[in-house]
């Protein structure tokens, strides 16, 4: 089912999403998060976006060339991410037409929970870093455009 996109400005969006303990109990969310994504052309959703303040995030497959499926991560937490950065565009579903350069860690480690409630680590670089990074922001009410970087 395909789920409505919390827009710029809300507060919704700034509140910060607590930490799932019932894998079960998000299932069906997880699956309309998924679907929701693939139906907006979305890169990747947070939970926050539309509109459940649940530690998930689901980043579309084309995010990185290692991903046979899209990628479902609940409590996703980045344990290491490197001093070395780079800047690139980012947009958002919840800003539509707004798109500007960010500064991201190039590399970053993170540890989550998959839909069977199985513990994973990844590590992700390059775009595939930047949009985990741009999705686990959402999770702690931070969003890319107080980021964008002016020249
Ligand atoms: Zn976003």
């Amino acid at each position: 089912m395909k789920l409505h996109i919390i827009l710029h400005p809300n507060d919704i969006l700034k509140k910060k999403s607590t930490k799932v303990d019932n894998v079960k109990g998000v299932q069906k969310l997880c699956t309309d998060m998924i679907d929701t994504m693939a139906r907006e052309k979305a890169v990747g959703l947070s939970a926050v976006q539309v509109g459940k303040h649940k530690r998930i995030v689901a980043i579309h497959k084309d995010a990185d060339k290692s991903l046979e499926d899209h990628l479902l991560m609940i409590n996703p937490k980045i344990f290491s991410a490197s001093k070395e950065t780079e800047q690139g565009e980012e947009g958002c579903l919840s800003i539509p037409d707004v798109f500007g350069i960010v500064e991201r860690s190039k590399k970053i480690k993170v540890r989550y929970i998959d839909h069977s409630g199985q513990e994973r680590k990844i590590k992700a670089t390059g775009f595939f870093a930047r949009v985990i990074q741009h999705e686990v922001d959402h999770l702690d009410g931070m969003l890319f455009i107080d980021k964008i970087i002016n020249d």
